[in-house]
């Protein structure tokens, strides 16, 4: 393979650039020129393609977002849509290309690998939520920053006696809310993965309160309701001082961790080393700290586990 491709698509994650970094140098390592899609799906159809150079990955890594951009696309759902970003690769010659994204990037690789392209997919994505792989990129990064967020919400908590709720992404995966709750010592952790009726929630915080402690951090995922409602709910039922922070956007903004640029770079070799070798459809994830590769349908298909021994634990410190 002489020449290939790399793009960024979905939501863009701390982390990215390490993994086009990645992408890039392992491919002049084989040889390869190595060419940048901007605009993910979007700019593929349209044609933003240029080659990528030393500068346009270099002093980069520590940066969050993507230096290639990224987009959603609708048309690239069509049947017309494909057909245009095919005839692209073609005009511009590009052998194989390597897509960093979520589930929705990778039912997009799969189209084109319907359509003879081979094609690598890489897992980015704060949520974590790929069942196939124990970390995305990028989540690691989140958890961090909403950690930071967690004790300075707890400050002005503390000094009101009040409870905080803080809202934190995830989408339908409880991940960011737990690994932050635990690294940031929440009292209540509300996940889409456990049901835990908000009656008995509002419960623990008024006794909680009975028992002197005034002040609580309750983290809640996107995916188990809006802190607000809780709040609300809460303000309703019992007598706690309760307020609402929603974290947004400054979760997946900020400079990547070590670990999410590290996981990036592996990821990014292995992709780049799949296509020399010939492979396509293939999805790269990490499993007991080795990189491996599953083919994307059968990788789509894994559920993801929630870790039911770390929700455990934070329940049980946060009782004694
Ligand atoms: P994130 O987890 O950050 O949202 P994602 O990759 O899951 O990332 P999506 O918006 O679901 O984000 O998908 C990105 C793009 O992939 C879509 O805009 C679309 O162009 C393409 N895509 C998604 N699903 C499909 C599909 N079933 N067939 C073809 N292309 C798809």
């Amino acid at each position: 393979m002489k020449r290939i491709g790399v793009l960024t698509s979905g939501g863009d994650t701390p982390g990215m650039n390490s993994a086009i970094r990645s992408v890039f140098k392992t491919g002049v390592a084989h040889g390869m020129q190595v060419m940048g899609i901007y605009h993910g799906y979007k700019g593929l159809i349209e044609g933003r393609v240029d080659y990528l150079t030393h500068e346009q990955v270099e002093n980069k890594m520590h940066k969050g977002g993507t230096v290639l951009r990224t987009a959603r696309s609708e048309e690239f759902r069509t049947e017309g849509g494909v057909e245009k970003a095919l005839s692209v690769l073609h005009a511009y010659g590009i052998e194989g290309l390597v897509v960093i994204g979520g589930d929705g990037s990778f039912r997009g690789c799969m189209e084109l690998v319907k359509n003879g392209v081979p094609t690598i997919g890489i897992p980015g994505t704060i949520d974590n939520d790929l069942g196939y792989t124990d970390f995305t990129i990028g989540f690691d990064t989140a958890v961090n920053n909403v950690t930071n967020e967690i004790y300075k919400i707890r400050d002005t908590m503390r000094a009101h006696d009040r409870v905080g709720v803080i809202e934190v992404m995830g989408r339908n995966c409880g991940d960011i809310a737990l690994w932050a709750g635990i690294a940031g010592a929440a009292d209540l952790i509300l996940v889409p993965e456990i049901d835990l009726p908000w009656d008995e929630a509002a419960k623990r915080l008024a006794q909680n309160k009975l028992r002197g402690k005034l002040t609580s951090i309750v983290m809640i995922a996107e995916g188990a309701g809006r802190a607000e409602d809780f709040v609300a709910y809460v303000r309703e039922h019992t007598d706690v001082e309760i307020k609402a922070t929603v974290l947004g956007y400054i979760q997946r903004g900020g400079n990547p961790s070590a670990f999410d640029r590290v996981l990036a770079a592996r990821m990014g070799q292995r992709a780049v080393e799949l296509l020399d070798e010939g492979k396509a459809g293939r999805a790269v994830g990490i499993r007991k700290n080795k990189i491996y590769d599953a083919a994307l349908a059968d990788a789509l298909e894994v559920k993801d586990e929630f870790d039911m021994k770390l929700y455990e634990l934070n329940e049980m410190m946060a009782q004694f």
